[in-house]
């Protein structure tokens, strides 16, 4: 088992592609903390697998990052997989939809990182590895999209934060990455294919994004979050990984 031994945490774990990474990392050996802002989806997931406790975090709150990271132990792994997907293009943000998605997207990554680093580091003096994984996403690595003015923008800065971090610390043995999915059927995809004007022929806009020709299962993505959580990477920090379904060939 590729994470036997270590003490992984992720944010956004009730559903989707956090949800799918935490129970992935846990097959794989790993003590999983399973964090999110919605206890009701957190329910059940640690019944689910053997090695997930869950706990409840809103990211955007530093009192609880603070308190969670007093609380746990060092950590081998940490997976910051929330994010919030604004819809719409420059014109239309206004400085408090701007602020909601810089403190989502980008300040809970620092605040967790900066928060949980320390014992990382302690980590990888100990073992001689750690590794933080950052959602950022294909929109913004890869390509500009319709109406993601702010999401592509704070995406991006998640990439330059996981750089940042990697620098930093490549001496010391801890690890950055970004990954950068293509477009995954979780949830949130779901509500904003119903809340199109035409949802039919939205579902069909976003399928034909991937040149695979459909959507990524969350269970697509997962595995790419365990190998670069795992020593299988040891070599690879600093960089945005794609699992784009062919947007990059
Ligand atoms: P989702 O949007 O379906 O679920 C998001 C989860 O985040 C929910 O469980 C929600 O309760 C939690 N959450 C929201 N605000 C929170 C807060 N303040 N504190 C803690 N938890 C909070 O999940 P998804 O679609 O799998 O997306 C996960 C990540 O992947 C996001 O960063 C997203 O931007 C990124 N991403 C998604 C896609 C996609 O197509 N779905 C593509 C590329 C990147």
């Amino acid at each position: 088992m590729r994470l036997e031994g270590k003490t992984i945490l992720v944010t956004a774990a009730g559903q989707g592609i956090g949800r799918a990474s935490a129970l992935k990392c846990a097959a794989e050996g790993a003590r999983v903390i399973a964090t999110d802002i919605n206890q009701e989806t957190l329910a059940g997931l640690g019944n689910q697998a053997k090695g997930v406790e869950t706990r409840r975090l809103d990211v955007t709150k530093p009192e609880e990052i603070a308190a969670l990271a007093a609380d746990l132990p060092p950590l081998d792994g940490l997976f910051n997989c929330v994010g919030y997907v604004h819809n719409g293009t420059i014109l239309g943000l206004d400085d408090a939809a701007w602020a909601f998605c810089v403190d989502v997207n980008v300040t809970s990554m620092v605040r967790m990182c900066r928060a949980f680093l320390p014992g990382m580091l302690e980590r990888a003096a100990a073992t001689g590895t750690a590794s933080i994984v950052n959602m950022s996403s294909m929109c913004s690595s890869i390509k500009g999209f319709v109406n993601r003015a702010a999401y592509g923008t704070t995406k991006a800065a998640v990439i330059g934060l996981s750089k940042s971090i990697a620098i930093d610390f490549v001496g010391k043995g801890l690890r950055c990455n970004a990954l950068c999915p293509g477009t995954v059927d979780t949830p949130s995809l779901r509500g904003r294919i119903a809340a199109a004007p035409d949802p039919e022929q939205a579902e069909k806009d976003f399928i034909a994004r991937q040149p695979i020709g459909r959507l990524a299962t969350t269970d697509d993505i997962a595995p790419m979050v365990v190998y670069l959580l795992s020593d299988d990477s040891r070599f690879v920090t600093g960089q945005a990984v794609s699992v784009d379904g062919g947007v990059t060939i």
